[in-house]
């Protein structure tokens, strides 16, 4: 409404001029196609009243007046109207606008389009007192177009389109000049100016189907709505009764781990009365001790956060909630707790507790969640480590007494396992090897004699100290006998290496004397007893000992050695008496040459100068002998 508004005061007919007259033949008549003054023979669209044509040149803008002088105010807007009207009288194609549509039970947009009209009647009139501006087929169907300028179309009027069942369109011309051209005036009815449908039935169609959407829609909604509070409402009832019924708990649920926390100063923290205890199966002392050991101590949520929720879930993995309190939501427990003032969902008990520990200074802030404080946290840790390191040393040794029991033949070993074992009677204490192994009694001594007869049943290591307890005696009387027999065994091995050495050398010494030696030498050499060889001949040395090898082989280097030089010896004398030989026989006749080589002389050691020639020296002294036989019985030459 604001815009037509806008538009009467644009466009109001007090201000636009009347540029169209109506002739008397009913057709419209544009101020420059009249004659000037009355003689344009033209009355005003709205009033009939007899117009005058302004056309003179003092005049701004050529225009129609009224003859009485007073416009009536209307003619420019009856104008519009009729030009409007005109530009259907030649079947033109027309815009309809767009609207709603069913397709397929879907409301969807059906678009703009233009059709094809053809003109029917300006004016229609039927019994129900419908009038259209004007009526037109298109697409086979009638169809009916309101022309507004001022005044729009009333529910009214709609109501009645509606009851016709006539599809009806109605265009917006109040934002056109009112003085536009023909042209400007057909463009904007046929195609430009805004428009929309004032009745179609397929609009109502989609419309009903739209609304019935909206109610299926809504009685959904409200239905959903519904059955959630049901659902909520029972929830709460169920969870009020279940509370309520709930078994009380017995002092037969014992905490298992309740004997640790109280070694480390925690017992008094647990069996805590909270709101919300008969969500759980077992005592508070019980869950409790589970929250302090298993979340606290042990890290079961790994690096998760240490608070309520996470630790509630781990609780009802554990089996401790009952089951009628597994995740609840927080507004049923908060209706339950309305009507049931000592409920709390088993996630608030155990925030309840958690602010309990905090209080009494047993947890801290950490993080997003909370800590065991150290001073319980320290020695308890300690505690837990030692009692590991015991529990190892424990089923180790129960895993390496259970082995070697499994070494003993059936009949040595009787009925007795590891565990049985633990509960006989370790000698040196007098308690049982399970106590003194608890109480870290003796344990490297225990440890000891039993890595002793693992030993001795692997066959290595000197014989068992201790039995500990074990059926082992005939298990190391074998051993011994084992032992024994070993010996004798390494005995005979080594005498059999030992002879196989002296015959080595043995052999050893002939390869070498054989070298060297032949005949009745080498016979003479390895079996004459000898001193420097304390005694032994050559080859008993050598089968003595290394050391008699060596001695050995050195002796005969030296035979060897001497043998060489006694031989050198020979032939140098040999030489120096073919010499003076040759030298005498030479010098003296036959006969005193020989004489003279054979015959024993004073000066030459009571020797003959044959045997006397024997290096240079010698051999110089015979010659100067010779020289006095040549002397004495020498002949010319
Ligand atoms: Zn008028």
């Amino acid at each position: 409404m604001e815009d037509h508004r806008e538009a009467r005061k644009t466009y109001g007919s007090d201000r636009a001029q009347l540029a169209y007259g109506l002739r008397p033949d009913g057709t419209l008549a544009h101020i420059t196609e009249v004659q000037r003054g009355l003689a344009c023979g033209c009355i005003c669209p709205a009033c009939d009243g007899k117009l005058v044509a302004r056309t003179k040149d003092d005049h701004q803008v050529p225009h129609f007046a009224h003859n009485s002088g007073e416009a009536c105010g209307g003619g420019p807007e009856t104008v519009l109207h009729l030009l409007a009207k005109e530009a259907f009288r030649a079947n033109p194609k027309m815009l309809l606008p767009e609207r709603p549509a069913l397709d397929e039970r879907k409301v969807v947009t059906k678009p703009g389009q233009e059709v094809e009209t053809e003109f029917l009647r300006l004016e229609y009139t039927d019994p129900k007192k419908i009038i259209p501006d004007l009526y037109v087929r298109a697409l086979g169907y009638d169809l009916f177009v309101e022309i507004a300028v001022t005044h729009f179309s009333d529910e009214a009027k709609i109501q009645l389109l509606r009851e016709h069942r006539i599809p009806a369109v109605e265009v917006d011309l109040s934002r056109l000049p009112r003085d536009s051209t023909r042209e400007a005036i057909a463009d904007a009815v046929l195609r430009t100016a805004p428009r929309h449908w004032l009745y179609h039935p397929g609009i109502d169609a989609a419309e009903a189907k739209r609304r019935a959407d909206e109610q299926k829609w809504q009685a959904e909604i409200e239905k959903r709505q519904a059955n959630a509070q049901a659902r909520h409402a029972r929830r709460v009832n169920e969870l009020v009764h279940a509370y309520r019924t709930a078994p009380s708990h017995t002092m037969m649920d014992e905490a298992p781990r309740l004997a640790e926390l109280q070694t480390v100063g925690l017992g008094e923290h647990v069996g805590i009365t909270v709101a919300g205890v008969g969500c759980f199966a077992v005592p508070p002392a019980v869950w409790q001790t589970r929250i302090l050991t298993e979340v606290f101590h042990d890290r079961c949520l790994g690096n998760g956060v240490c608070k309520a929720v996470p630790i509630t879930q781990h609780l009802e993995k554990a089996g401790v909630i009952r089951s009628p309190f597994h995740r609840v939501s927080g507004a049923v427990a908060n209706d339950a707790a309305t009507v049931e003032p000592n409920f709390a969902p088993p996630w608030k008990a155990v925030d309840a507790y958690l602010k309990h520990l905090a209080g009494a200074g047993v947890l801290v802030s950490h993080g997003y969640g909370m800590a065991l404080a150290s001073k319980f946290a320290e020695p308890w840790k300690a505690r837990t480590l030692a009692e590991k390191r015991r529990t190892d040393v424990m089923q180790a040794a129960v895993q390496t007494v259970d082995w070697i029991l499994a070494q003993l033949p059936g009949d040595e070993r009787g009925t007795m396992t590891g565990d049985s074992w633990l509960n006989t009677i370790h000698a040196e204490s007098g308690m049982t090897y399970r106590a003194a192994l608890q109480a870290d009694l003796e344990v490297p001594k225990i440890a000891g004699e039993i890595d002793a007869i693992v030993d001795m049943l692997e066959k290595r290591g000197p014989l068992p100290q201790g039995a500990v307890g074990l059926p082992i005696g005939a298990a190391i009387e074998r051993r011994k006998a084992q032992m024994a027999k070993q010996a004798d065994e390494l005995r005979a091995k080594r005498m059999e290496e030992a002879k196989r050495l002296r015959l080595s050398r043995h052999d050893r010494l002939c390869v070498d004397a054989e070298k060297e030696l032949s005949g009745p030498d080498l016979g003479n050499f390895l079996n004459t007893k000898r001193d420097d060889l304390s005694g032994m001949t050559p080859l008993e040395s050598a089968q003595d000992s290394e050391t008699g090898l060596n001695r050995a082989r050195n002796v005969l280097f030296d035979l060897v050695r001497q043998r060489a030089r006694e031989a050198e010896a020979d032939a140098e004398r040999k030489r120096y008496q073919e010499k003076i030989t040759a030298d005498a026989k030479r010098s003296l006749p036959p006969e005193h040459a020989d004489t003279f080589l054979n015959g024993r002389d004073d000066d030459l050691g009571r020797t003959t100068p044959l045997l006397f020639a024997k290096d240079d020296s010698t051999y110089r002294k015979a010659l100067k002998k010779l020289s006095e036989w040549q002397r004495e019985f020498g002949q010319p030459f």
